[in-house]
C-alpha cells in the first residue's frame, strides 16, 4: 500500500513509534464502498485475507511508519492532562481523489497512552463508529470515516466479556484542539509552534500569507467549528463526549463513543449515560463548542500575541454558528426566503415538539408532505401523518395556520418545496435500536445487517420502500438502551 507518512516527519517528541498488537484470527467484519474508494482501494478486496490482516495490525505494509500521537486536554470542563493515542495506531497516509487521508486502526493494542485502558475497542463500538461515520458522511456533515471493521473471538472485558474488534479511521488530519493544549500547558512554545506551523502549511496552507497566521487559524477553526456544531443541531446528532481532546483541528466529528440521534425531541437530550450533569446535553452542545474554542485560544495564546485579537477570534463561533444554523433551519423548513417572524416560528416549533415529544427525523420528514393546495375540508385528512405525531393537535393546528401563512408569503410550491424538504430531512438515520440489531446479530456471527444498514444509510434522503421499517419510531424495548463511555 502506498502510505507515506506526513505527521511521522515531526519531531519524535509528538508521538512514539509503535506496532499495533496483534489479534488472533482476524476475521473481516464490514467495510465502506465509498470510504474505500477515497484511498483508493476497492471495498471487495477489503475482505480479502492479506488486507484482514493489515487492517487488523497483524501485518505492516511496508511503507506504514506506526506511531501513537501525543495530546493532552479538558475532559468535563477539567483539565485532564496527558492523554494520547490509548488505543489507535497511525499507520500513514495515502493519496486519493479527494487528497491525502490518514489512516489509523482504533483497537489496535496499548501504546504508551493507554494509561489504565487495554488498547482494544469491542465489536459493539467498532460497529457503531463504523455506520455513524458513514451516516454522517451521506448526511452532509463533516466527519472522520470509516474504511473498514475486522473483528477477532480474544475476550475484551468491559461491562461484560465482548470481543475484540478494529475500526479503520481515515481523516486528512487526527490532530485536536488537545494536541496544542498539551504544549501549551508543558509550557513547550517551540513545539507549539511547530505544530501550529505544521497544520498550516499541511491543512490550511492559505493562512500561511496572513499577517498573524496563529490568529487565522484560531478564527478559521472556530469558524469550522461553529458550522459543524449547527450540522450536528440540525440533524440531532449528540456527540455525547465533547471534550478538547476530541475536537478536529479541521472541524469535523471525531471519535464515536456514546453518541446519538434525537428521536422524542428535547433540547435538554442527553446521549451519553455517564454524562450525569448533562454538560454535553443536545442544548449544550452549542455553547459547549464555544468554550472549547475558548480552551483552543488559550493553546495558542503564547503564538498569536495577541489577547484581544484572539477573543475577537472568538466571537467568529457565535456567528458562524447562528448563520449555518439559520440556513440550514430555513432548508429544513422548506423556507427560502427570510423574513422577520422566522425566529419565532422556529421556535415556537420547537417549543411545541419538545411539549408534544415528537419524533425529530419522523417531524421534519413529515413537514416537507405538508400541502397548501388542499381544500379546507380535505386538510386534516391530508396532515394525518403529521399531525398524529402530535397529542396536542389544537396546538399542532395553530402552529401550522402560522407556517402555512408564512409558506404563501413566499409563493411556495407544493411539489417543489417537498422535493427540497425530503433533499436535506433525512429518512434514514442511525437510530439507537437499528445500530443495536446490527450488532447483536453480528455478535452471532452474521454481519449481512452491518452491510444492510450501511446500504439503507448510505442513502438517507431518498425513500427506499424496501426499508420502509429502518425510517420506524424505535420499539419498546428500546426505550431501555444505554450507552456509555466505556467502550
Ligand atoms: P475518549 O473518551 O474515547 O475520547 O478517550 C479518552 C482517552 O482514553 C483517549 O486518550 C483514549 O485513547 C483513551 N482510551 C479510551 N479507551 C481506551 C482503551 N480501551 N485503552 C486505552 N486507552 C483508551
Ligand atoms: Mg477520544
Ligand atoms: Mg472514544
Amino acid at each position: 500500500m502506498p502510505f507515506d507518512n506526513g505527521f511521522a516527519e515531526l519531531p519524535p517528541a509528538f508521538y512514539t513509534r509503535r506496532m499495533p498488537t496483534p489479534l488472533p484470527a482476524p476475521y473481516f467484519v464490514a467495510a465502506s464502498a465509498r470510504a474505500a474508494q477515497l484511498v483508493g482501494l476497492d471495498a471487495a478486496d477489503l475482505a480479502i485475507d492479506d488486507f484482514v490482516a493489515v487492517f487488523t495490525g497483524n501485518e505492516v505494509p511496508s511503507r506504514a511508519q506506526p506511531l501513537a500521537a501525543v495530546y493532552s486536554g479538558h475532559q468535563f470542563g477539567h483539565w485532564a492532562g496527558q492523554l494520547g493515542d490509548g488505543r489507535a495506531i497511525l499507520l500513514g497516509d495515502i493519496a486519493g481523489p479527494q487528497g491525502r487521508m490518514e489512516l489509523q486502526l482504533k483497537g489496535a493494542g496499548m501504546t504508551p497512552y493507554s494509561r489504565m485502558g487495554d488498547g482494544r475497542a469491542v465489536l459493539r463500538s467498532s460497529i457503531r463508529e463504523f455506520l455513524c461515520s458513514e451516516a454522517m458522511a451521506a448526511l452532509g456533515v463533516p466527519t472522520t470515516r470509516a474504511l473498514v471493521v475486522t473483528g477477532s473471538n480474544k475476550g475484551v472485558i468491559r461491562e461484560t466479556m465482548e470481543t475484540a474488534a478494529v475500526v479503520t479511521r481515515m481523516a486528512p488530519s487526527f490532530v485536536r484542539f488537545g494536541s496544542f493544549e498539551h504544549w501549551r500547558y508543558r509550557d513547550k512554545p517551540e513545539e507549539l509552534r511547530i505544530l501550529a506551523d505544521y497544520v498550516i502549511k499541511t491543512f490550511y496552507p492559505d493562512l500561511s500569507g496572513a499577517p498573524n497566521p496563529y490568529l487565522a487559524l484560531l478564527e478559521e477553526v472556530t469558524r469550522r467549528t461553529g458550522i459543524l456544531i449547527a450540522h450536528w443541531q440540525a440533524v440531532g446528532f449528540m456527540h455525547g463526549v465533547m471534550n478538547t481532546d476530541n475536537m478536529s483541528i479541521l472541524g469535523i466529528t471525531l471519535d464515536y463513543g456514546p453518541f446519538g440521534f434525537m428521536e422524542s425531541f428535547d433540547v435538554d437530550h442527553i446521549c451519553n449515560h455517564t454524562d450525569q450533569g448533562g454538560r454535553y446535553s443536545y442544548a449544550n452542545q452549542v455553547p459547549v463548542g464555544h468554550w472549547n474554542c475558548y480552551a483552543l485560544a488559550n493553546a495558542l495564546l503564547p503564538l498569536i500575541d495577541d489577547q484581544e485579537a484572539a477573543q475577537a477570534a472568538l466571537d467568529v463561533y457565535i456567528d458562524a454558528y447562528g448563520t449555518k444554523f439559520d440556513e440550514l433551519l430555513h432548508a429544513k423548513l422548506g423556507l427560502t426566503t427570510t423574513h422577520e417572524g422566522d425566529r419565532a416560528l422556529a421556535d415556537a416549533m420547537f417549543q411545541l415538539m419538545q411539549d408534544n415529544k415528537v419524533d425529530f427525523t419522523l417531524f421534519f420528514r413529515r413537514l416537507g408532505d405538508l400541502r397548501l393546495d388542499v381544500a379546507e375540508s380535505e386538510r386534516e385528512a391530508a396532515d394525518a401523518p403529521l399531525r398524529d405525531l402530535f397529542l396536542d393537535r389544537p396546538a399542532f393546528d395553530a402552529w401550522t395556520a402560522q407556517y402555512r401563512a408564512r409558506l404563501r408569503q413566499e409563493g411556495s410550491v407544493d411539489a417543489a418545496r417537498r422535493v427540497a424538504m425530503h433533499a436535506v430531512n433525512p429518512k434514514y438515520i442511525l437510530r439507537n435500536y437499528l445500530a443495536q440489531v446490527a450488532i447483536e446479530k453480528a455478535q452471532n456471527g452474521d454481519y449481512s445487517e452491518v452491510a444492510r444498514l450501511l446500504s439503507v444509510l448510505e442513502r438517507p434522503f431518498d425513500d427506499q420502500p424496501e426499508h420502509e421499517a429502518y425510517a420506524a419510531l424505535p420499539p419498546d424495548w428500546a426505550a431501555h438502551l444505554e450507552v456509555s463511555c466505556s467502550s
